[in-house]
């Protein structure tokens, strides 16, 4: 049995404990946010419940795998949603469904672009054909060093080399006519954090994962339920943790960790230490690391910032869904300018997500609770956000517009996370909202490692080590951090 530290509650540190606790190792987390759970949040505002950063799930596999791991049930209700979303153009009278029965997407679309059900099949199949031959061998795999991620990746039919070489727009630019099916085809970047002029066509595969895999699902009772029910597992395995505590530094004896010190001071010591801080920005700001110095992190490329607004409404908006997109016109020249501008986008593009459509317990009777996530530039590029209210009142204009209800004369409570709140309430680098981006140079073997170059007892679990962001991606890195420290240990 040894001691263990977690430092951080996210999900991926919250998995882990989970998993070593089951190993029979004495846990504890240590928490900067006043709550558990990190992104995966909760905001709870005059009578409404807000899912404070995600609102949806995929690959719930994951999710059976981790509670089975431990011997448990899964402990959430999940429920699909479908059609999976829906998406406003700007300038056309009606949204467009977005269905994984690839029969009715064709009918959405009919008008635009016909024969889409066949097109659509054979670029899934070819997205299938890949998540399914780097699964195992890349995504779920522990690297040793570079050579051995080369190696493993030389095993992956050649047939996908050409993924490797192209951008996600271009790939869906290939397969469809119309824009707008291109546009839909190539939103699931925006999941990663990048826009699809930026991210490699390899993450087509998320176009598999959600129209034909495992699609998207909600948690029942608001995505903030996993959480408190992990915590009742840990508390049973007599897992302990301590709030309002942030780590701030270190002290070590011949390569190996002895204590964390938080910001009062504090030393706290174990056998071994997880890290789910970020993997890069804690490397640089904790240990000191030049190769993660401010200037090598600020050259590193980041995903998109969050800028979220949480309103609760008087009144019901008929007109949206769980899940709706509102996008405007001129899709590759804003993708292509506002992230790495210093001013706030006047046009907005952004998602909203109604609670209250599937979970009326999230909000009064006759209100509806929205969760609006605009992404913004990260601190590097735009530093100051006290115009905020600016970008806050563009957007509600427009929303209220497009969707025929005044919100602006219905708002009942209101609140706003620019990308300096999100950076300073979970130490996100400069704000990016899902950590380092998946560049070809920024995955594998070339993300920050989960085990540290120089500590032999110092791990790392999370959204900016393997294998990357997002919900089930960070519960696969706990199970592979868990499997390199019991390697380890043996
Ligand atoms: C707005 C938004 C919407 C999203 N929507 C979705 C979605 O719909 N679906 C999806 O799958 N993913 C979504 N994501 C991504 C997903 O939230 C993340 O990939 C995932 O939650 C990351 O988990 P994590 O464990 O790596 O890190 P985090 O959740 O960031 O947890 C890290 C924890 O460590 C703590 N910490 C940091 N530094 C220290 C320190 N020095 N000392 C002590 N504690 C520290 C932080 O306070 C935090 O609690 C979204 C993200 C955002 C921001």
């Amino acid at each position: 049995m040894k001691k263990v530290i977690i430092i951080g509650s996210g999900l991926g540190g919250l998995s882990t404990a989970l998993r070593l606790a089951d190993k029979g190792h004495k846990v504890t987390i240590l928490e900067k946010h006043s709550t558990p759970g990190g992104r995966l949040n909760v905001i709870q505002q005059d009578g409404f419940r807000f899912d404070m950063g995600p609102s949806f799930m995929s690959m719930t596999f994951e999710l059976d795998e981790l509670f089975n791991s431990v011997n448990e049930k899964v402990p959430i209700e999940l429920e699909e949603l479908d059609p999976l979303y829906q998406v406003f153009f700007e300038g056309q009278s009606k949204p467009r469904l977005i269905y994984k029965d690839l029969q009715k997407l064709e009918k959405e679309f009919e008008d635009i672009e016909p024969g889409l059900a066949k097109k659509a099949e054979e670029y899934l199949a070819k997205a299938s054909q890949f998540f399914h031959d780097t699964e195992d061998k890349v995504v779920k795999s522990n690297f040793e060093s570079k050579l051995s991620y080369i190696l493993k990746l030389s095993r992956v039919p050649l047939k996908h080399i050409p993924y490797l070489m192209r951008n996600m727009w271009s790939e869906v630019d290939k397969k469809f006519d119309s824009l707008e099916v291109k546009i839909i085809f190539s939103l699931v970047a925006f999941f990663l954090g990048a826009t699809p002029f930026q991210t490699p066509a390899i993450y087509s595969l998320l176009n598999y994962t959600e129209m034909k895999y495992n699609g998207y699902w909600r948690v029942k009772g608001g995505m903030y339920k996993l959480v408190e029910e992990m915590m009742k597992l840990l508390e049973k395995r007599g897992v302990e943790i301590h709030y309002n505590t942030e780590i701030v530094g270190y002290a070590n004896t011949n390569g190996t960790v002895a204590e964390m010190i938080d910001q009062n001071g504090k030393r706290w010591s174990a056998d071994l230490f997880v890290s789910n801080s970020d993997a890069a920005s804690f490397r640089g700001k904790i240990l000191g690391r030049e190769s993660y110095s401010e200037k090598k992190l600020d050259k590193m490329h980041w995903t998109l910032a969050p800028f979220t607004i949480y309103l609760g409404v008087k009144g019901k908006l008929d007109k949206i869904m769980h899940h709706n997109y509102f996008l405007g016109n001129n899709f590759k020249a804003y993708a292509d300018k506002i992230f790495t501008s210093s001013i706030s986008p006047q046009k907005p593009y952004y998602y909203v997500n109604a609670l209250s459509k599937s979970d009326p317990t999230s909000a009064p009777e006759g209100h509806e609770n929205l969760f609006i996530l605009c992404p913004v530039p990260d601190l590097r590029f735009k530093k100051d956000w006290s115009d905020r209210e600016e970008l806050v009142q563009n957007i509600i204009d427009d929303l209220s517009a497009r969707t025929g209800f005044d919100i602006s004369e219905n708002i009942v409570t209101k609140k706003v996370l620019d990308p300096q709140d999100w950076a300073d309430m979970l130490n996100l680098y400069k704000g990016s909202g899902l950590g380092l981006a998946h560049d070809i140079n920024q995955v594998g073997a070339f993300r920050p490692k989960n085990k540290d170059e120089h500590f032999n007892n110092l791990y790392y679990v999370g959204a900016s080590t393997t294998p990357g962001t997002g919900l089930p991606m960070v519960i696969i890195s706990s199970k592979l951090v868990t499997e390199r420290i019991e390697n380890d240990l043996a």
